[in-house]
């Protein structure tokens, strides 16, 4: 029987009106909106849909949002100072530098340099760290979506064997550490796992993270199992993820299809998080 599928839209769609109900119950007891603001440097096409995206959800979920255009010009320092700005203006509770930066400007010293309170993203080595030992922060947004599409679609993690295929910062590693503090029992495959299907093939859960077009075939797929492709390549005009989608989904029990599935989520976890750090600095 072919894999049931997870419609990342329409998931998406739930989230959103989640975010929209807390950033309005938010606003009423604060009396204060969540307030973000992403800086874009230079003019890269892609990520200025991204970033226009971010804008136009920010609107519809009551999240005031700003945006920083800076020239490709910016200088490292100039754009540190622009981010010692934010991180001490209080109207503004998230900080997201949109990647990637100009070739001079190095971009680690620059997330660095967000407040961790502010940090969206969850990329700073503060929030690594709270997501490893346990304590509260700011998480990533692509493997969190991942957690809240399982989560919406009533799919429990506790007990069951996952495999994490990729080991990146922004998507392998956190997304390991979210499953395992949800009680999986969690195995992290990367580009020198040996017998890398047999490996595959042990996941209830697979989640498939390593920027390669269908690359996960039927053969490293346990029947039944959750698949989960975070990836997302461009092939000739179409997009891809990292499962071979029509022939994965006969054996799989769920399914993610790109696009629609992981992506949509991805934005709304960013609303989620700039009202995430809203009360975290209103805690402090
Ligand atoms: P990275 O390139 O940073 O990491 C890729 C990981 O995959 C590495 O750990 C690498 O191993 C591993 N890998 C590469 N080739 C193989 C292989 N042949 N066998 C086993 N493991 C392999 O990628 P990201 O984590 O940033 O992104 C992964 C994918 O997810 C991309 O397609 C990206 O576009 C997509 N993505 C989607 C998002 C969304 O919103 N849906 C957001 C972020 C990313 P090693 O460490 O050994 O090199």
């Amino acid at each position: 029987m072919a894999a049931q599928i997870l419609d990342g839209k329409k998931i998406a769609e739930q989230l959103t009106e989640i975010v929209k109900r807390d950033v309005a119950k938010f606003e009423a007891a604060r009396s204060i909106k969540p307030g973000l603001t992403v800086i874009i440097v230079g003019e890269n096409p892609a990520s200025k849909v991204y970033v226009n995206r971010k804008h136009k959800a920010c609107e519809e979920l009551g999240i005031a949002s700003e945006v920083v255009r800076l020239p490709e010009t910016t200088s490292e320092e100039q754009l540190l100072q622009e981010i010692d700005r934010l991180n001490s203006d209080n109207r503004v509770h998230g900080i997201l530098v949109q990647l990637p930066l100009p070739k001079h400007i190095n971009s680690e010293l620059v997330l660095e340099r967000i407040s961790p309170l502010k940090d969206v993203d969850g990329f700073h080595p503060v929030n690594v760290g709270n997501l490893t030992i346990g304590k509260e922060g700011l998480v990533p947004c692509t493997p969190y979506g991942v957690i809240k599409m399982l989560e919406i679609s009533g799919i429990s993690v506790e007990g069951k064997r996952a495999v994490v295929l990729g080991r990146s910062n922004i998507v392998g590693k956190p997304m390991t550490m979210l499953l395992m503090s949800r009680n999986a029992t969690v195995t992290v495959c990367h580009s020198r796992t040996k017998d890398l299907a047999a490996v595959c093939r042990e996941g209830d859960i697979l989640v498939a993270a390593i920027g390669k077009p269908e690359f996960v075939t039927k053969d490293m797929v346990k029947p039944g199992a959750i698949v989960i492709d975070v990836g997302i390549n461009r092939v000739g005009d179409k997009l891809v993820g990292d499962v071979k989608f029509d022939e994965v989904q006969e054996v799989a029990g769920y399914i993610t299809p790109v696009p629609g599935g992981v992506g949509p989520l991805t934005i709304g976890m960013l609303l989620h998080n700039t009202l995430k750090a809203a009360e975290l600095q209103l805690e402090k």
